[in-house]
């Protein structure tokens, strides 16, 4: 057995490779350096490792690495992608991991999420599989940054199964047992250009959009005269229209104009229902106009998540960290994870804050202290 390296190294050498991923094929690129990595060094510290790659994308890779066996057990999470940066914002090399006396450790993906794969190795090495009762899951995932294609095809595929699971996600090791989900639309109304000194001519698209905009607030209004959850910062659903495009003249009639917007679901309310519900109501608004409308899904969308407060594996930490559980509004893979039947908490150092922002930075403490309360979990529920 090789010895691992110690955490800052081992982030180090994952931050050094590049695997951003994006909804746009000229930023994306494989995560295949940074699972061939993992995956030296879980072999190194007895795990069995599987690289799964993705179906239809085969230049990225799932990897599940198990130590221990047995019914029950814990995975540990956390995805391989980051997201693309803004080299010119950056005060250091993204891809060079850079210390400074305080203990921060600056790069590209060091909290969101490469430092969580050095803390839990470091955790799980402290464990043989003799002396485990039931396994120790390492899961390392492609894509979450951009479509949680890693995350689905394990759903798909009905793997890993244990009882609990942690989604190392930054949240300054606070346990979360909440979050929103999200669906990124887009919304093309097609109309007819005609000169603008008479209407008769064309079919306004931007007048069209303009009623589409009302409905839309409208709806927002609806979900938020509906649902409502306390546990959150922002305890309503939210609706954002984030960037319009149309039309090319003031003396031109708009023959077509975008819309894109995101929404925000509570713990409760249904993807897809959503969806249909907000699909169904433009349709219905515009049936018998003379404009085409279309909406299409930006992105697949991700389900809220929620676990029981009382859970498991929520007293655990909580107890383990001294913090009480919480909401939070940025989505990650647990509804995934907890589709395949676990508890799933959201636990891990850092903070969201930096993460998808120059500058992103961890820390040492962050990391040995995330690497303690892994530990401490794992002795819990798997010793
Ligand atoms: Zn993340």
């Amino acid at each position: 057995m090789t010895a691992l390296p110690d955490s800052v190294e081992l982030v180090r050498q994952l931050v050094a490779e590049p695997s951003v991923s994006s909804p746009d094929p000229r930023h994306d690129r494989s995560n295949r350096t940074v699972i061939d990595r993992l995956a030296t060094w879980c072999e190194d510290a007895g795990l069995r490792v599987e690289v799964l790659p993705l179906p239809g994308a085969p230049h990225k890779a799932n990897l599940v690495a198990t130590i221990g066996d047995g019914p029950g057990g814990l995975v540990l999470a956390g995805h391989t992608d980051t997201v693309p940066f803004d080299e010119a914002g950056w005060a250091t090399d993204p891809f060079e991991l850079v210390g400074t006396d305080d203990g921060r450790l600056y790069g590209l993906g060091s909290a969101d999420m490469k430092g969580f794969f050095a803390s839990a190795l470091h955790a799980i090495r402290r464990f043989r599989a003799g002396t485990l009762k039931a396994p120790v899951v390492l899961v390392a995932t492609a894509d979450e940054e951009s479509t949680m294609d890693g995350a689905r095809a394990l759903l798909e595929s009905r793997r890993p199964t244990a009882r609990f699971a942690i989604v190392g996600e930054p949240t300054g090791l606070a346990p979360v047992h909440a979050h929103k989900g999200i669906l990124m639309e887009q919304l093309t109304i097609g109309g007819r250009s005609g000169h603008s000194s008479d209407p008769s001519l064309g079919v306004s698209a931007l007048e069209a959009m303009h009623v589409a905009m009302s409905e839309l607030i409208a709806f927002r209004a609806e979900l938020q005269a509906a649902h409502h959850d306390d546990d959150f910062a922002v305890a309503s659903p939210t609706l954002n229209l984030g960037r319009i495009e149309g039309g090319d003249s003031p003396n031109r009639i708009c023959a077509s104009c975008q819309l894109t917007f995101d929404l925000r679901l509570l713990p409760g309310m249904d993807l897809d229902g959503t969806r249909n519900a907000l699909r169904a109501r433009l349709a219905r608004r515009f049936d018998g106009e003379l404009v085409t409308i279309a909406v299409d899904s930006l992105v697949p969308g991700v389900p809220p998540h929620t676990t029981a407060k009382d859970g498991e594996l929520v007293h655990a930490l909580e107890s383990l960290t001294g913090q009480s559980s919480r909401a939070v509004m940025f989505c990650t893979e647990a509804p995934f994870f907890a589709s395949l039947g676990m508890e799933t908490v959201v636990c891990g150092a850092g903070s969201i804050d930096v993460a998808h922002q120059p500058n992103e930075y961890t820390s040492r403490d962050g990391l040995d202290a995330a690497t303690e309360l892994y530990a401490q979990t794992i002795a819990r529920f798997c010793a």
